[in-house]
């Protein structure tokens, strides 16, 4: 079994008026095994999370720690946090005119494994993971992200999953403008993933649809910049009801 760890997350983002804070504390603990969705209102530093934890360089951690099996993360490039076995699927995935898919997935296998995978097999492999989210071979020619819609865009996320097979799986929102054909297929994907083996997830988001389909065993409740609330898949459900105000309201009280 592996742990990620984050430990009191302070993170502020440098703005035109001076640095803001926008992490006020956060404590959170994935296990492999383990599926946790973060859910919250739109601004509430979901996506601040997701970059803090993968290393985008906006993101100024001033205190508190995120642990890969004990290995402080915050202190190693995105290609190591990588190379630990992190992986990233963006809200709004950036364009990379003139790479194409197979050669971003094949780069990327490479820099992961330290080794480039057997030709023949791999073409075998990306052609196998991109059929399961329903794209077709000529898909891997594509520049990537590049003109691709919403739903490609996500698709191919969840074959770069698929392919790159890492420890611990970061998604933020992506459910966000799928329809509902592509959301059981990328939720599938999620699936696969998590019975595959020794794997944790940290899936975002700010509706309850996905987890119609991705049952997930802890829900956190995130609003302005901290976990609120914690449960089960029941405290889900509670949200589809009721929303998130209730938890806006009292965390304007403490704040
Ligand atoms: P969420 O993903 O939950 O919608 P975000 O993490 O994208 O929230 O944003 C959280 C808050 O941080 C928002 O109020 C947003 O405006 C602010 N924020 C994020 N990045 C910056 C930035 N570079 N400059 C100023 N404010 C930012
Ligand atoms: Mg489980
Ligand atoms: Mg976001």
């Amino acid at each position: 079994m592996s742990e990620l760890v984050i430990s009191n997350l302070h993170v502020e983002v440098e703005t035109e008026s001076g640095p803001k804070e926008i992490l006020k504390g956060v404590n959170l603990t994935v296990a492999t095994g383990e599926v946790h969705a973060i859910m919250g209102p739109n601004g509430s530093g979901k996506s601040t999370l997701a970059y803090s934890i993968a290393g985008h360089p906006k993101y100024t951690i001033t205190s508190g720690s995120v642990t890969l099996d004990g290995v402080e993360l915050t202190e190693l490039s995105v290609d190591q946090r990588a190379k630990a076995g992190l992986f990233l699927a963006m809200q709004y995935p950036i364009e990379v005119p003139g790479v194409s898919v197979a050669n971003f997935l094949r780069t990327a296998k490479t820099a992961l494994s330290g080794e480039a995978p057997k030709v023949r097999t791999w073409v075998k492999d990306v052609n196998a993971a991109l059929e399961k989210v329903g794209l077709d071979g000529t898909f891997a020619a594509r520049s990537l992200n590049e003109g691709f819609s919403g739903g490609e865009k996500k698709r191919n996320e969840i074959a770069q999953l698929e392919l790159l097979a890492p420890k611990f799986a970061i998604l933020d929102e992506t459910d966000s403008g799928l329809d509902i054909d592509a959301l059981r297929i990328v939720s599938e994907g999620v699936n696969r993933f998590t019975e595959a083996g020794d794997r944790g997830v940290l899936l975002i988001t700010h509706y309850t649809r996905i987890l119609n389909y991705i049952k997930p065993d802890f829900v956190h409740v995130f609003v302005d910049g901290r976990i609120v609330e914690e449960g089960g898949a029941e405290l889900a459900d509670q949200l589809e009801i009721s929303g998130y105000d209730k938890f806006v309201q009292a965390a304007k009280v403490d704040a």
